[in-house]
């Protein structure tokens, strides 16, 4: 799947890291967190003093892993980076944060999967950069204190919801990240085929940005499937009609909803009339696990107005029905 977040651990590829804006300047779109965080990052600095701590949240592929790194350069300190779920045990934290060097960031994607032991140890440090510990087991178990250098710690999660509330509480700087408008993604497109050295035009780019559902991440693969495909179809370059055709071959249709979004759309017309229906039903329906509808599909269409949440389950709109040609209950009663 195209938008599926990179596997933690593993090495991104050279091209995803040319790609990626290196200080604010370059952070194409998110008009609210960008003046934000540039007010923000430039007072800390004026002060001397470490950023606040911050937390990012929003869908896999907005910018939230690019933001924290850039917090660090703009600070003019080295990035930490690690996440939730590799943090088993207090010491793989502890280890982790007695190594930050004084202003540090240590960013933490996956925020919300970190075990309860971990997240303990998180609040002294967070609040007085303090480490406290227990060492040994048994009778013999005692605490120990340690000063840690004042330091940034940077969150990343998907939903802000899922946070427990004594974590969100000691972050003194939030940022929803938003989708980003297709203007904004022809720009973040037009600057990596630049970068990659692409031969694209206007026309190219934003059909790219269109299908790429408000994502950069996907604009930016998307990208580089089209390259493929100028280059092999084509003359190398990337236009309109090209990128028209590529989107096509890779199942990306016109509203850049993929294969999967348009097996969740279907399967809540075909079986459950339009809904409403819970979320696992869903999950069944379609094979898929829920966190990925919760995370990754419905934020998407929902913002797009294709379904809606009520209390009682998820319905499609009229929006759903018409993408695909199929008359809604209702008008075939009437
Ligand atoms: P997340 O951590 O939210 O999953 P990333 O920060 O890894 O997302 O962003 C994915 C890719 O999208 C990055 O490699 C980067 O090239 C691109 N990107 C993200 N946000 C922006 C932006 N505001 N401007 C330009 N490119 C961006």
């Amino acid at each position: 799947r195209l938008i599926a977040p990179d596997p933690v651990g593993v090495v991104e590829d050279a091209q995803d890291r040319a790609v990626r804006p290196k200080s604010l300047g370059e952070y194409i779109g998110q008009p609210v967190a960008r003046e934000q965080m540039e007010i923000f990052l430039a007072a800390a600095k004026g002060r001397d003093e470490p950023l606040d701590h911050t937390l990012i949240f929003g869908p896999p592929g907005l910018g939230k892993t690019t933001l924290a790194s850039i917090i660090a350069n703009e600070m003019g300190v080295s990035l930490k980076t690690t996440s939730g779920p590799v943090l088993e045990k207090a010491g793989d934290i502890a280890a982790l944060m007695t190594n930050l060097e004084p202003g540090d960031v240590l960013f933490i994607d996956e925020i919300h999967r970190l075990s309860p032991f971990v997240e303990e140890i998180l609040y002294p440090a967070m609040e007085d950069y303090q480490l406290d510990i227990m060492i040994g087991e048994g009778p013999a178990a005692r605490s120990i204190k340690l000063d840690l250098p004042p330091f940034t710690l940077v969150g990343a999660t998907t939903r802000a919801g899922l946070l427990t509330s004594p974590l969100r509480d000691r972050f003194g700087i939030v940022q929803r990240l938003e989708f980003y408008a297709v203007d904004d993604l022809a720009v973040i497109v037009a600057r990596s085929a630049r970068i990659l050295e692409i031969p694209m035009d206007e026309a190219g780019a934003r059909e790219i940005a269109r299908r790429s559902r408000g994502t950069p991440r996907i604009a930016n693969r998307l990208l580089r499937r089209v390259r493929d495909y100028a280059e092999v179809k084509g003359d190398g370059e990337v236009n309109a009609d090209i990128a028209d055709r590529a989107l096509d071959l890779l199942s990306v249709d016109a509203k850049g909803f993929d294969h999967l979004d348009r097996r969740l759309l279907l399967a809540m017309i075909e079986k459950f009339d339009g809904g409403p229906v819970g979320v696992d039903s869903l999950a069944a329906a379609i094979s898929e696990e829920r966190g990925t509808i919760e995370d990754v599909l419905e934020p998407f269409l929902i913002q797009q107005g294709y379904m809606i949440r009520t209390p009682r389950g998820r319905m499609v709109t009229r929006l759903a029905y018409q993408h695909f040609g199929v008359p809604m209950p209702s008008d075939e009663r009437s």
